[in-house]
């Protein structure tokens, strides 16, 4: 192990060293000049107890003159040049250890012959505590891992693989082995060995979540482009002269190219959002207003679906930093859903609370079917609908309280869903 045979040069100046010399030999003489006394002051011969003292003094100064021999020896050969100081041998593996503490990833080192040496304390989190000298496959069970480091050890290259772990949570590391040369000897065979687990698994999520996302959108629109190849298809062939079949299949396609821009619409508007997404919005915005030109632009869904939107208030202003077109975008999303979702309860409420001081709380309350349990915290997930066909049928997206939950983030505020089943659902916006 490489804490063999490493001497560091002591670090000690000089008169360091004469203060410890001139200290040692007057602590023996002040020695013998007390005990010299004693003997004199018990009544021993003055000429014998001078004697004592002489030799004592004596003995002293041949001390000094071996300890001058002993520090002045070299201990190492790289130390034989150094100047007579006491060398200090110091631990390099707790140098390391300090190190690889400092380190926010797990590391291990190992030897040649695949005992662990060292680990952090990330390892430790990892890995729990792996006594020194333990052997690494009793600790680390991975075959891909442990084939991994033993092609580094007897390669001596560094090496590097994917691990994933299921427990106690889905991760993916990136496992790096490097081996670790003695800057004081860089062509000699290196005989520790550094693992590293680089854990990348939230880039990994951030990919499948991109990945999905691509899948989802581009699913979302060669639904409705599939249809619309189908009925031109239809109405360049057998339904050519058909003119009641060119008013059905045209009213169809105008739904189709419609849902398509929708979904254009939405996709754009996300992506606007996360350019923007750590820029806050610094208008000042009056939600009384913003409400009531809401409520305008919905009455006529709501009248469709046999809806009462009412309005609940303060008479004050209720002013709120934000960015007014996508505030209200927020409520015509919230109030929207609560329409199309929670048609049956037939009215819907938008209350406002706080203000003048207090924090602002929009809640849209419906009194409609409710969202089951399981389904609520994945709402604001992009392209999840709860029932796909309803969200279709009531021109749906998907993506609306994706946007909701984007814009809020951007403007510091929260959005908590409460829902009952069969008593309905109630999306509060806290400032
Ligand atoms: P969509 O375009 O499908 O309405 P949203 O992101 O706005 O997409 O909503 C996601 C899903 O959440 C909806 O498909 C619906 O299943 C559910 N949902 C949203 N609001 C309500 C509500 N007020 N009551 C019941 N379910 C709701």
């Amino acid at each position: 192990m490489a804490r063999e045979g490493i001497a560091v040069e002591g670090r000690g100046r000089p008169w360091d060293w004469i203060l410890a010399q001139l200290w040692a030999e007057r602590v023996l003489i002040s020695a013998a000049v007390f005990v010299g006394f004693m003997m004199w002051a018990g009544g021993f011969h003055l000429g014998w107890t001078f004697f004592a003292v002489a030799l004592l003094v004596l003995a002293g100064l041949a001390r000094v003159e071996r300890m001058e021999e002993r520090s002045s020896r070299p201990r190492v050969a790289a130390a034989a040049s150094a100047p007579a100081e006491l060398p200090v041998v110091a631990d390099p593996l707790a140098e390391i250890a300090t190190v690889l503490d400092a380190l926010d990833m797990p590391a291990l080192l190992v030897t040649s012959d695949e005992t662990v040496k060292l680990q952090n304390r990330a390892a430790e989190a990892l890995f729990g505590i792996i006594p020194r000298d333990s052997d690494l496959a009793g600790r680390i069970r991975s075959p891909g891992i442990l084939d991994m480091v033993r092609e580094a050890i007897s390669s001596v290259q560094p090496r590097e693989i994917e691990h994933a772990e299921r427990l106690p949570s889905e991760s993916v590391y990136i496992v790096r082995v490097t081996p670790v040369r003695a800057p004081t000897a860089p062509d000699e065979k290196p005989r520790l060995f550094l693992i590293v687990f680089r854990d990348v698994s939230h880039a990994r999520r951030i990919d499948r979540m991109r990945s999905d996302f691509v899948a989802n959108a581009s699913h979302e629109l060669r639904t409705p482009l599939a249809s619309l190849r189908g009925f031109v298809e239809t109405l360049q062939g057998p339904a050519k002269d058909d003119s009641r079949a060119h008013e059905k299949f045209l009213a169809i396609m105008h739904e189709q190219a419609t849902r398509m821009s929708r979904l254009v619409d939405d996709l754009l508007s996300l992506s606007r959002l996360e350019i923007k997404a750590n820029i806050p919005p610094d208008e000042k915005v009056d939600l009384k207003p913003l409400l009531g030109h809401v409520r305008d632009s919905l009455q006529p869904l709501a009248e469709e679906l046999g809806v009462e939107v009412v309005l609940e208030i303060p008479d004050s202003p209720v002013v709120v930093s934000g960015d007014r077109d996508e505030l209200t975008e927020v409520f015509e999303n919230l109030v929207e859903n609560a329409c199309k979702y929670g048609q049956e309860g037939k009215r819907v409420e938008v209350r406002v609370t706080g203000g003048g001081g207090e924090p602002v709380e929009v809640s849209v309350i419906d009194h409609g079917p409710g969202i089951a349990p399981e389904h609520v915290p994945r709402i604001t997930e992009r392209f999840y609908r709860v029932n796909v066909e309803a969200s279709r049928s009531k021109k749906g997206t998907g993506l609306g309280l994706a946007i909701v939950k984007h814009i809020l983030t951007r403007h510091r505020a929260r959005l908590t869903v409460r829902s009952e089943l069969g008593k309905g659902t109630v999306f509060t916006v806290r400032f």
